[in-house]
């Protein structure tokens, strides 16, 4: 779609929220363009060919609560086969790295540290999750691990009432062809205008300004789906500002999880799907998805600190350092098997700034707040904004929906 000078509808994005608000609006009458700053669409979600033989989601790869999760639909519709096999990190821990016996304690420790996070969420006063960790538990930094793969952040940085918000159904299912192929597939007949990223909504006049690196154009409506960390970080911006959205915003940070895709020789020693993990008693660990959909490679996974740490230190750092960890739970052997074919830098990409969003202890309010529309003509979207899905790319969907919905009632 070539660039317009006007509109009804613009749309800030072209992730999962930005897709699900444009198709929402698709028989609205309404005219809609989607504003996206990347040359794609998906925005966190993004599968690659990592090698002629694998497939990699960079971002989102898990439908979670599948049950209740729109792309299933969406992927049955466009004919994407859908896997529904059990996922690893739970039932299917492989190896000697974490003998059974550790194992079943160390499961009964975070349970238990759940639980204890959803009875102090019954006072409904926020804290940090980390006052909850039992002092002297031996698998606490283990449990952080956990806490920076679901939240990309550790314990002492959530609050416990947006933890205790978010709904899993525990099913989890995954796209054999690739969450964010899915979403391209999902995105194809949409309207776009692409490498345009937005700098100022100005909402001054009777029409809103919306300034882009590819011109100006005015708009009757905006939704906006952008991360909230380049909200937080002004990267684009209101007139007159919206403070109260900055500040939401700042409170509802983007965590950081990263992967890791690395091409494995004679695959057949290793169990498809199977997850290996050390008991290391440290934070700063990967967990590894042994050849997922059978592929001849290893995924790993890292979240929060660490991750950044990785990031930080250069293009290259997460592989290796996954390569000597899995090298020191299987065996010398296992180093010529390995090769890095590629890794993702979420906090180091301009157009996300991090991998999703968390609420920091007292700000669990915040999504509700970064939700509401102004004055009838900005909507707000993306994942933040979801009340229970938030930080998942089905959230994000339904965030959009809901956008579309509040923009065809102001009407
Ligand atoms: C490593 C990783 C693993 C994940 N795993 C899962 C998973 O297994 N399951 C799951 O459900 N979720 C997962 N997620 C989270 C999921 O990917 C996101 O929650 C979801 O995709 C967010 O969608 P969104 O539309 O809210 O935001 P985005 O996908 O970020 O979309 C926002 C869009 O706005 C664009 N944009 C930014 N700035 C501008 C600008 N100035 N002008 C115009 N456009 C702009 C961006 O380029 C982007 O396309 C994962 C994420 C990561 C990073």
């Amino acid at each position: 779609m070539s660039f317009p000078s006007e509109i009804d509808v613009a749309i800030i994005g072209a992730g999962a929220a930005g897709l699900g608000a444009a198709h929402a609006l698709k028989r609205s009458g309404l005219s809609v363009i989607m504003l996206e700053a990347r040359d794609r669409v998906g925005g966190r979600g993004h599968t690659v060919m990592a090698s002629p033989e694998v497939t990699f989601d960079l971002g989102c790869g898990w439908l979670h609560s599948a049950d209740q999760n729109a792309f299933v639909k969406i992927a049955e519709a466009l004919d994407f086969q859908i896997d529904r096999k059990l996922p690893p990190w739970r039932e299917r821990a492989w190896g000697k790295a974490f003998p059974p016996g550790d194992r079943d304690d160390f499961i009964r420790a975070l349970d238990e540290f759940f639980e204890r996070l959803e009875q102090a969420a019954k006072d409904g006063v926020d804290h940090s999750a980390s006052l909850y960790l039992e002092s002297g538990n031996r698998w606490n930094p283990m449990i952080d691990a956990i806490s920076s793969y679901i939240n990309g952040c550790e314990t002492d940085s959530l609050s416990i009432l947006d933890f205790d918000a978010y709904e899993d159904s525990n099913i989890n299912w995954r796209v054999r062809r690739g969450y964010g192929a899915l979403m391209t597939a999902y995105g194809a007949s949409l309207p776009l205008a692409f490498n345009c990223a937005v700098a100022l909504i100005n909402h001054s006049a009777k029409r809103l300004r919306i300034e882009t690196s590819q011109g100006t154009l005015t708009a009757d409506k905006a939704i906006i789906t952008v991360p909230t960390n380049l909200i937080a970080d002004e990267a684009v911006r209101f007139f007159p500002a919206l403070p109260d959205k900055v500040e939401a915003a700042r409170g509802l940070p983007l965590g950081l999880a990263d992967k890791v895709m690395l091409a494995l020789d004679e695959p057949e020693l290793l169990p498809v799907d199977g997850n290996l993990r050390g008991a290391t008693m440290r934070t700063e660990m990967g967990t590894y998805h042994l050849r997922p959909f059978g592929q001849p490679c290893i995924e790993g996974f890292f979240g929060g600190r660490f991750a950044q740490q990785l990031e930080d230190a250069g293009d290259g750092a997460i592989a290796a350092h996954s390569i000597d960890e899995i090298v020191a739970f299987l065996g010398s052997d296992f180093r010529r098997k390995l090769r890095p074919l590629m890794e993702s830098r979420w906090a180091h990409d301009p157009f996300a700034r991090g991998s999703y969003s968390h609420a920091l202890p007292g700000h669990a309010g915040k999504r509700a707040v970064l939700a509401t529309p102004v004055d009838n003509r900005l909507f707000f979207a993306g994942e933040a904004t979801s009340p229970n899905f938030f930080s998942t790319a089905h959230g994000a969907h339904d965030s959009g929906v809901r956008a579309a919905k509040e923009v065809m009632a102001a009407r």
